[in-house]
C-alpha cells in the first residue's frame, strides 16, 4: 500500500535529513545495516592531509621516452637534411611536430618565458631537439628564408596557425640570437619584425592569445578542500570543423591517437584534470597550483599510484606544464586521459605526449597527486520496512564524482503504511 500524500511529518523528516532527499518509496527484502546512530551529515571524510608544501621542492620522477617516440617527434630522414633551406623550412613548417607543439600548450602565450598570473614560467620546447630544425638554424640562408615564409603567412588559409608557427619559431633563443645579430640589417627582416610587434600588440586586446584565439579573464575557481582560488579564462571562439579535422589528422599521424573528446579551445588540461572532468567545461585554467596545494590533495609515490590519481608533467623549471588523469592501470601499464591544450582529450601512455610536455629531450618528469573530497551523500535509493525508512548513502567525491562506502541509514517512519511520498519505483519491485 502506498500513499501519495505529502504530510507535514514527511516535510519534517525531509528537513531533518538536510533537505537532500527526493523520496522514492519502494520495499525491498535485502538485509540492511542498522546505522541509526550514524546520522547523515555532510562531514568531510578527507583522506590525508596535504603533505606537499609550496616551499618543498617537488622533484618528480623522470621517465625516459622510448626511442621510437623520440624518433617520431624529433627524427627526420637523412635525405631531408640535404634539402635546400627553403624546402627544409617547408618540411619543418608542415611537420606534425610544429603544429602539435603550438596546439598543445596550456600556458598564456606561445612566446617563451611568458609569466602566468600565478607566477609560474612556461618553458618553450627547444626546437633544436628536432633534427630538421637543428639543421635549419645552421644554414646561412635560414633568416632570409624565414622572412620569405613570413611574407606568405597572411595568405595561409589557416592564418592563425601560420602566425603561431612563426611566433613559436621566433621565440626560440637560437632564432632570437640570429635576429639580434642582424641589427646591421644584412638581412631584410621587416616582416619578421612586424610579426614580433603584432604579437606584443595583440596581448593588449585580450588577456592573452593562443593560436589566434583570444582569452579573457572569466573569474576565479576554487579548490575543493581549502578553497584556494585561481583565475580562469574563457575563449572568444572555437575551432571550425576544418581545423578540427586538421588537428585530428596531425595528432593521429604523430601519436596514433584518436580523440576521446573532440578538439576545443574552451578548456585545457589543468581544467580537465583538476577542476572538472566533464563535457561542457568552459574554463581555461593556466595554473593548477591552487589544486596541487589544496588540503585534500596529497602527493603519491609512483609505486602507490592508482586510478583517478592525477599526473602532472613538470617542465625544465619544475613548473606544471601538463596535467592528466590516471585512467587505467593494466599489468603495470598506466594509461593517462588528458586534454592537450587546444586539441582534444586522449587516452595515451605516459610518454606518448607532445614534446612541450617533456622535461628534456629524453624524457618527462612527472608527479602524482591524490585529490579527492568525499562527503557523505544520499545515493538515490530508499525503502520502507517496519517502523523505519532506509536511505542509501555513499561517500561521494565532489571532484571525480566517485562513490564509495555505500550504507543504509535508518530513520524512524510512522509506517506501515509509509507516510513518505514516492517519486519512482524500480520495475522489479513493483508490488508487494
Ligand atoms: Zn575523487
Ligand atoms: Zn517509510
Amino acid at each position: 500500500m502506498r500513499y501519495r500524500v505529502l504530510t507535514a511529518i514527511s516535510i519534517l523528516v525531509i528537513a531533518l535529513l538536510g533537505g537532500r532527499l527526493l523520496a522514492q518509496g519502494w520495499e525491498q527484502e535485502n538485509n540492511h545495516v542498522n546505522e541509526t546512530e550514524k546520522a547523515p551529515t555532510d562531514s568531510v571524510i578527507s583522506e590525508q592531509k596535504c603533505d606537499t608544501d609550496r616551499d618543498n621542492d617537488v622533484k618528480g620522477t623522470f621517465i625516459t621516452v622510448p626511442d621510437e617516440q623520440l624518433e617520431k617527434n624529433f627524427g627526420v630522414p637523412e635525405e631531408v637534411l640535404r634539402l635546400d633551406t627553403s624546402k627544409l623550412l617547408d618540411y619543418f613548417w608542415n611537420s606534425p611536430f610544429l603544429l602539435c607543439d603550438i596546439i598543445s600548450r596550456s600556458s598564456f602565450e606561445v612566446n617563451s618565458g611568458s609569466i602566468t598570473d600565478s607566477g609560474s614560467v612556461s618553458v618553450t620546447t627547444d626546437y633544436s631537439w628536432n633534427k630538421a630544425f637543428a639543421e635549419l638554424i645552421k644554414r646561412e640562408d635560414f633568416l632570409p628564408e624565414l622572412e620569405k615564409k613570413a611574407r606568405t603567412v597572411y595568405e595561409d588559409t589557416e592564418m592563425a596557425f601560420g602566425i603561431s608557427k612563426l611566433q613559436a619559431i621566433l621565440s626560440q633563443p637560437t632564432v632570437k640570437e640570429l635576429i639580434g645579430n642582424n641589427r646591421s640589417g644584412d638581412t631584410d627582416c621587416r616582416m619578421l619584425e612586424r610579426i614580433i610587434e603584432d604579437d606584443a600588440q595583440s596581448s593588449s586586446r585580450a588577456a592573452f592569445y593562443l593560436n589566434g584565439i583570444g582569452y579573457n579573464w572569466g573569474g576565479t575557481v576554487y579548490s575543493a578542500g581549502s578553497n584556494n582560488g585561481t583565475s580562469y579564462y574563457t575563449a572568444d571562439s572555437d575551432w571550425s570543423s576544418t581545423t578540427i579535422s586538421n588537428i585530428n589528422n596531425t595528432i593521429f599521424s604523430q601519436y596514433g591517437l584518436n580523440p576521446i573528446y573532440t578538439p576545443t579551445t574552451k578548456y585545457n588540461c589543468h581544467s580537465y584534470a583538476w577542476y572538472r572532468s566533464h563535457n561542457g567545461n568552459m574554463k581555461w585554467i593556466p595554473n593548477p597550483d591552487a589544486f596541487r596545494y589544496d588540503s585534500v590533495c596529497s602527493e603519491v609515490t609512483p609505486s602507490t599510484v592508482h586510478e583517478k590519481d592525477i599526473i602532472v608533467y613538470l617542465n625544465a623549471n619544475y613548473s606544471p606544464e601538463h596535467s592528466g588523469v590516471v585512467w587505467s592501470i593494466t599489468d603495470g601499464n598506466i594509461t593517462i586521459r588528458s586534454k592537450w591544450g587546444q586539441s582534444g582529450v586522449y587516452d595515451h601512455p605516459i610518454t606518448n605526449v607532445p614534446a612541450n610536455y617533456y622535461f628534456n629531450s629524453n624524457g618527462v618528469m612527472v608527479v602524482y597527486y591524490r585529490y579527492h573530497d568525499y562527503h557523505s551523500q544520499y545515493a538515490g535509493q530508499e525503502y520502507h520496512s517496519g517502523n523505519s525508512h532506509y536511505y542509501l548513502y555513499a561517500d561521494t567525491c565532489s571532484v571525480c564524482l566517485n562513490q564509495t562506502n555505500f550504507h543504509w541509514v535508518e530513520v524512524p517512519c510512522s509506517g506501515p503504511p509509509c507516510i513518505l511520498p514516492y517519486m519512482s519505483i524500480p520495475a522489479e519491485d513493483e508490488e508487494q
